[in-house]
């Protein structure tokens, strides 16, 4: 579903992603970790076309995202971390209009708004304009907005700050039916705990390089994710 082969990005002189390959299979989430400036979000801005690199090439469901960009924008969908959306519209227009970009039909998008915008409990609010909206309340709208055009390929960096206990159980339960149902998920995330519990598969990148990746019973054997990434940092 993802392959990234060889990427390296560098911002000026230094490179802040150094020669790293990864590949991602469906049905896998696949959790990423690293200490503050690691390359993480540099990775997943790169994956999900957003950021130009020097070398490698990166495939989303056989697509190059640097010779066919469109392709690739329709089978993924990029959760940031602080999600930038259009405060001046309302949370139904702005869900109306990323469906449009993405061609979802009417009956179809009217459905899959009512199930997400229930789950994520943020129905009422959608009338409201996004400025008005909480960091929690954007976050939702964001995943919400990701959501709605069936992704094959789901990039999200920290999904989880800034969500309350029952939002995070309810988007881990939608983590694992997406994978269940055939998709993939890459993610960034601090939580070890959450990483550790969550993901089939992790890869943890220091200074720009990978230094261990694979299921997770490969990467931490018998002791804890925090232990493993504890040692690696030293
Ligand atoms: P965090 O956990 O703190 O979010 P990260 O692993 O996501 O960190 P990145 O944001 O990818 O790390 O940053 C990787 C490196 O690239 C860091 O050294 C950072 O200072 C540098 N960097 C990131 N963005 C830029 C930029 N726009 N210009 C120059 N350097 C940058």
């Amino acid at each position: 579903m993802l392959v990234i082969e060889h990427l390296t990005k560098k911002y000026g002189d230094k490179k802040a992603v150094d020669d790293l390959s990864l590949h991602i299979l469906p049905g896998e989430i696949y959790g990423f970790i690293g200490h503050n400036g690691a390359g993480k979000t540099t990775t997943l801005k790169c994956i999900a076309g957003i950021l130009r690199f020097e070398e490698g090439s990166i495939l989303i469901d056989g697509h190059s995202i640097v010779n066919n960009p469109l392709e690739c924008k329709r089978k993924l969908a990029y959760i940031p971390d602080n999600p930038d959306l259009y405060d001046f519209m309302t949370g139904i227009k702005y869900l109306n209009f990323i469906a449009d970009i993405f061609k979802i039909p009417a009956l179809e998008r009217k459905e899959l708004i009512k199930k997400y915008g229930d789950l994520f409990e943020l129905t009422k609010d959608l009338a409201q304009p996004v400025a008005t909206y909480s960091h929690g309340m954007k976050q939702k709208l964001a995943i919400i907005s990701a959501l709605i055009h069936k992704p094959k390929l789901i990039i999200m960096d920290e999904p989880f700050v800034g969500l309350d206990p029952k939002v995070s159980h309810t988007m881990k339960k939608l983590m694992r039916e997406h994978c269940d149902n055939g998709g993939a998920i890459f993610f960034s995330t601090h939580v070890l705990e959450v990483a550790e519990k969550l993901c089939d598969k992790i890869a943890i990148i220091k200074n720009g390089k990978l230094v261990k990746a694979g299921t997770m019973e490969e990467v931490k054997g018998d002791e804890s994710l925090e232990s493993v990434f504890l040692e690696l940092e030293d």
